[in-house]
């Protein structure tokens, strides 16, 4: 069997509908549903008045014509009936009728009736006592007693609906010709809504696009709504981030290979000498391979900032927290920089308090010195001082670390990113511990990963002091 067949029919993913598309959509539904719900009322409205005004105006034909039925009981009057009668018919456009008690008609223009409900809504009367009017095939029947002839009767005034029903059709016809203007002008106000709301979001994503390409260059255009400007705004910082990493990154990498390649030589220079010239003489030999080993740890030194960075930035890395004698650590530390003080002048000076313990990862924390005390060393002044204190702060339950120099210091301008992945203070010096721009960042990320408070002063001219306030606890007492 061929599997792979299968494959062709794989389902593909729904494409997404446009946002202009659905917007337009709905404008559109709402438009409609609005028309529809508008148009609907003013009709309902209009039958309804429709029907109050006739049954106002028939119980007005009938009381006028019951009033001059009651006052008009005997035959010889029945002229001036007729004559009213026939006068209300003409100025009214309706019929009107006599009928007695079982609706046969005893006055009238025609001789029957066609009216199926004539006998229930005549029962209905009798019933209640109250005039009645009802609807059939369109027109408007009211029934209501008299005495006539005197003989309970009653009168019926019929409307022939046509007349108005003529009108009413005029008026749906208007409503429905507003109805179809109102849905094709709300048609175009809401593709042209849509499309107002929607081109925004398209530049943005084209922007986008010309950003994944590689082009850093470009801007996410804001917009007049709050939302879409509150993400262009953040496109651009993103982008911004992006581009300075970028750049970071290449500049490390140069950084880097630059720092790679001074040891490496040296290491291969020496090697060499060794070889050919210092091979017998062990004095020099010694020498020499001093010198090598030395420039080989720059490179362990400078490779494992590099994976440092890398681990702790990954999570890799854990924080493994123990009681440890800082004091001891520091010692431990300031010994790797004896031979600075040995071989190229470099005075350390100390004020160390003695036994301080406090709880954190000793490895890292160790780092973190290591690279505060590497930094003084690089960066300090002429005279190669540098004045290391640890001191125990027992009001506030702390031990307080500062690492100064007598450097140039840092300027304002670059105070705040020195914390900074890759961020060196480009100045072209000579420095006794090779930098790459992460020593800080390790520095700031282990801190943070141990909630210490840290910070720098710095004035420039004066020099910078770097500190750290590490908790105090109480020593262990080993247990036996
Ligand atoms: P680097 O490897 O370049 O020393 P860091 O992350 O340790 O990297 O320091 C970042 C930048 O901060 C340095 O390039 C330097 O410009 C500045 N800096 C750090 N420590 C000091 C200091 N003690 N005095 C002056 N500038 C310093």
């Amino acid at each position: 069997m061929d599997w792979g067949i299968n494959l062709k029919y794989k389902a593909q993913p729904k494409k997404p509908k446009s946002v202009k598309l659905i917007l337009w959509r709905y404008f559109t539904l709402i438009a409609l549903l609005v028309s529809t719900v508008i148009s609907l009322l003013s009709i309902s409205i209009v039958n309804y008045s429709t029907y109050l005004m006739t049954r106002d105006k028939l119980a007005s034909i009938s009381s006028e014509l019951n009033g001059v039925i009651g006052m008009q009981n005997n035959v010889a009057q029945q002229d001036n009936l007729s004559t009213l009668i026939y006068r209300l018919e003409n100025n009214n456009s309706v019929e009107i009728y006599i009928l007695d008690i079982d609706g046969a008609i005893l006055f009238g223009r025609d001789e029957q009736l066609e009216n199926k409900h004539l006998n229930t809504n005549l029962q209905k009367m009798k019933q209640s006592g109250n005039p009645v009017m009802y609807r059939e095939n369109a027109d408007y029947y009211y029934l209501s007693s008299v005495i006539y002839q005197k003989q309970e009767c009653s009168t019926l005034v019929v409307f022939h609906y046509s007349f108005y029903s003529q009108t009413q059709q005029t008026f749906v016809r208007c409503v429905l010709i507003v109805t179809a203007l109102i849905l094709l002008i709300s048609l175009i106000i809401s593709y042209l809504l849509a499309q107002k709301l929607s081109d925004p979001l398209k530049s943005m994503a084209q922007t986008a696009d010309e950003m994944a390409k590689g082009n850093y260059e470009v801007s996410f255009a804001s917009a007049e709504y709050e939302e879409v400007s509150h993400l262009s705004d953040s496109l651009n910082y993103a982008k911004e981030e992006i581009k300075k990493s970028e750049q970071f990154q290449r500049e490390l990498l140069a950084n880097v290979s630059h720092d790679l390649k001074t040891p490496l030589t040296m290491i291969k220079a020496y090697a060499s000498m060794i070889q050919e010239i210092s091979g017998d003489n062990k004095a020099k030999r010694d020498q020499h391979l001093q010198v090598i080993i030395d420039e080989s740890d720059r490179l362990a030194g400078l490779v494992n900032d590099v994976l440092n960075v890398s681990k702790i930035s990954s999570n890799i890395d854990q924080i493994n927290k123990k009681v440890f004698n800082l004091t001891d650590l520091l010692y431990g530390i300031l010994n790797k920089f004896n031979y600075l003080q040995d071989t190229q002048n470099y005075h350390i000076y100390v004020d160390i308090d003695a036994d301080l313990y406090t709880y954190g990862d000793a490895e890292k924390l160790s780092q973190v010195i290591y690279n505060l005390i590497s930094n003084a060393v690089n960066y300090t002044g002429e005279d190669k001082n540098i004045y290391i204190q640890l001191k125990d702060d027992v009001a506030n339950k702390r031990i307080h670390f500062t690492a100064r120099d007598t450097g140039k210091g840092i300027s304002k301008d670059h105070l705040p990113y020195i914390w900074d992945r890759y961020y060196r203070v480009q100045e072209e010096h000579e420095r006794p511990v090779k930098g790459t721009g992460l020593g800080l960042h390790i520095v700031k990320t282990i801190l943070q990963k141990h909630g210490f408070d840290y910070g720098v002063k710095s004035k420039q001219g004066e020099g910078s002091t770097f500190w750290i306030d590490f908790p105090e606890v109480e020593s262990v007492v080993p247990t036996i």
